[in-house]
């Protein structure tokens, strides 16, 4: 048997149940959990703000563990039993659709999330798809590695999108932000971090990891930003960095949920600044990313919970009591 933590109706704690540990079917793993991050999707998903989230599921999609058992079928023999695997937010796509034909299965409308559609990593046991596992760094510890899993990879894709910015404001300054902080200061890139004006601890910790500037997302940084992502669920500030920019300069939205967004002049948009949003990821920059996180090292500021104290977690999470990323251990 093994534990797992389900959603209950929304506003309800987790629900401890105890399970049969799962069989993989072929092209299955099956993935003894030994870190699993919590990201701010989880409190979506608890909170009931993503209709698409099956009632009852296990949150869940920054997972690192063992390979415990395997399927059949060729995408398993990459993963040897023993074998170390990570386990993202991208469970399956439907492969045959024009998104999945041309390199962004990330828009796959058929595309199944894990900890959403598919139970996740809130657990002591969790089955992946082989073919949308991710290989994770020797160096980084599972506790470390974990938010790498989504926090980074929705970073690293966030900055990608936001083009070739020489200065780089990133609102809200939690799990995404403290790494891909670290990815633009090692591409010689300038970043302004942005926070709940008296989160000092963020701030403390933004400028630790290389940001030149640090303060409150109420103040306009001493220079006009090429790229901004708003990583806070907070639709004022999408408008907000909008003012911030320089002209030609982009809001990347990083999050999946967020508040409405105020209506606001033509001219905060006029010489072509863009607004966009970023969804999901590939499996292309998933492995592109483990790469990048093998080679740099990227430093991940990590609080641990037992994983029965994963609503405390996401408490904490949901009032900013922690700088970095809280992280669950089984
Ligand atoms: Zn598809
Ligand atoms: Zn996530």
């Amino acid at each position: 048997m093994m534990r797992a933590l389900a959603c209950g109706p929304p506003g309800t704690p987790l629900q401890l149940e105890r399970r049969p540990v799962p069989q993989p079917g072929d092209g299955q793993l099956l993935i003894r959990v030994a870190a699993c991050g919590v990201c701010r999707t989880d409190l979506h998903v608890v909170d009931g703000e993503l209709p698409r989230a099956r009632p009852g599921v296990v949150p869940g999609h920054e997972i690192v563990g063992e390979v415990a058992a395997t399927g059949s079928g060729p995408a398993c023999e990459r993963w040897p039993v023993g074998s170390r695997a990570g386990v993202p937010w991208l469970g399956d796509t439907c492969g045959r659709c024009r998104y999945c034909r041309d390199g962004r299965e990330n828009l796959c409308e058929q595309a199944r999330f894990t900890g959403c559609d598919l139970d996740g990593g809130y657990a002591d046991y969790v089955l992946a798809d082989a073919a949308y596992c991710l290989p994770v760094p020797d160096s980084y510890s599972a506790a470390a590695a974990a938010p790498l899993l989504c926090a980074g990879l929705i970073g690293y894709r966030s900055l990608r999108l936001a083009g070739d910015p020489a200065r780089l404001g990133l609102y809200g300054f939690g799990a995404a932000a403290h790494i891909v902080a670290q990815l633009a200061v090692a591409e010689g890139r300038e970043v302004y971090a942005f926070t709940r004006p008296d989160d000092v601890a963020a701030q403390r910790l933004a400028r630790s990891l290389g940001a030149c500037w640090a303060d409150s997302s109420e103040l306009a940084p001493p220079e006009e930003l090429d790229a901004a992502i708003v990583f806070a669920p907070v639709g004022p500030l999408v408008p907000l960095a909008l003012t911030r920019l320089a002209r030609g300069g982009t809001v990347v939205c990083a999050g999946i949920h967020m508040s409405d967004i105020p209506s606001f002049p033509y001219r905060d948009l006029w010489n072509e600044r863009v607004i966009r949003s970023v969804a999901n990821l590939t499996r292309r920059d998933g492995e592109e990313f483990m790469a990048l996180a093998a080679r740099l090292p990227i430093h991940t500021e990590v609080h641990e919970f037992p994983l029965e104290q994963a609503d405390e977690a996401l408490g904490g999470l949901r009032c900013g009591a922690f700088a970095g990323a809280a992280v669950l251990r089984p």
